[in-house]
């Protein structure tokens, strides 16, 4: 009997109830409930040690609870239930592939393991990894690793994915791309998306429903579009003539400060949405922009405003690299 059968629609597809995890004195976590439904993209952020890593670990049954209990569209993690299995996939470590057998050949091994049939060529398409099809892993970039380890997860078409951190260490134009895969997952093929990530910026364009993590606990759940509200963003930009530049916008009923060395920041929806009016605004009055662009909370600005001052090593450890 396979574990859809138990599991209805209306069923979330994860459940977490009062989940802790010790570790002697550390709560690595600490009393969580949450739930997940089908096509959510669900997006746990924090910090470095938050605690992100030990639920997903929590979730896939690789490590037991200390208390609580976890469920995975209808089968009872925690109780070490594994008939739902087949209809995950899960990403948890940092990419690996068999380094001498190319890319196709590392995914026709996943195959077999899992006894499906048919070729890779599908999955190699959609995750846009056809150039490399016939590269060997170790020659792959690191944003190709991942793609290849996303493609393996994803070969037997889970209906839910399970990701730490999916994006780490990957240039911008890497982040984008796996973005745009799991956006397109969630939405062609409603798929269930869970993963976990410090990028405060990208999961506010990722995911459907963000749930923050701090010091083992989850300290508040947003949807999609809430998280926005709850971030700061400006827009800073550069002139020859910051006073000039100031009297013009607010002639056109902006709002600008001054910035810090130099320069004007706005906090305009209005600014926010349409950059370009603002350029047009000072090209008109004389003052052209010299430098203007977005610029969003990340993180650790974030937490700080939010939940005040983290754990110092939180800190230290966070890479602040959130806002490319
Ligand atoms: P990162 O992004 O750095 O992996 P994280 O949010 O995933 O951070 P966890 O790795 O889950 O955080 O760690 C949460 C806390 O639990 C940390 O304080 C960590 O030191 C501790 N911890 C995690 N695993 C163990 C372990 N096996 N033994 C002892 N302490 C652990």
């Amino acid at each position: 009997m396979t574990a859809h059968r138990f599991h209805s629609a209306a069923t979330p597809v994860i459940e977490i109830v009062h989940l802790s995890k010790r570790y002697r004195d550390v709560p690595a976590v600490d009393d969580v409930t949450l739930h997940v439904r089908a096509g959510q993209i669900y997006a746990l952020l924090g910090l470095n040690g938050a605690g992100k890593t030990t639920l997903i670990r929590l979730l896939l049954g690789m490590i037991t609870p200390t208390a609580g209990t976890v469920r995975v569209l209808g089968a009872d993690v925690s109780a070490g239930d594994r008939s739902a299995w087949a209809n995950v996939g899960y990403l948890v470590e940092a990419a690996a592939a068999y380094p001498e057998l190319t890319v196709r050949e590392n995914l026709d091994v996943v195959r077999r393991l899992r006894r499906l049939p048919g070729t890779a060529d599908d999955i190699i398409e959609r995750l846009a990894l056809t150039p490399y099809a016939d590269r060997r892993a170790r020659t792959l970039s690191l944003g190709n690793l991942q793609r290849l380890a996303l493609a393996k997860a994803l070969l037997h078409a889970p209906g839910l994915l399970i990701l730490d951190e999916p994006v780490n260490g990957l240039d911008p134009a890497g982040v984008a791309e796996i973005r745009a895969v799991l956006a397109d997952l969630a939405r062609q093929h409603g798929t269930t998306v869970f993963l976990s990530s410090h990028l405060l910026a990208e999961v506010a364009r990722l995911a459907t429903r963000v749930g923050i993590m701090h010091d083992g606990r989850l300290i508040a759940e947003h949807d999609a579009g809430q998280l926005d509200r709850h971030r700061r963003r400006h827009l800073r930009l550069a002139t020859r003539d910051d006073a000039t530049a100031r009297a013009v916008l607010r002639a056109h009923g902006y709002h600008p400060r001054p910035a810090v060395p130099a320069g004007l920041l706005l906090s305009d929806q209005r600014a926010l949405a349409r950059p370009e009016d603002v350029a047009t605004v000072l090209v008109h009055g004389g003052v052209p922009p010299i430098d203007l662009h977005l610029q969003e909370e990340d993180l650790e600005a974030f937490f700080l405003r939010t939940v005040g001052p983290a754990t110092p090593t939180a800190l230290h450890t966070g890479t602040g690299a959130a806002d490319a």
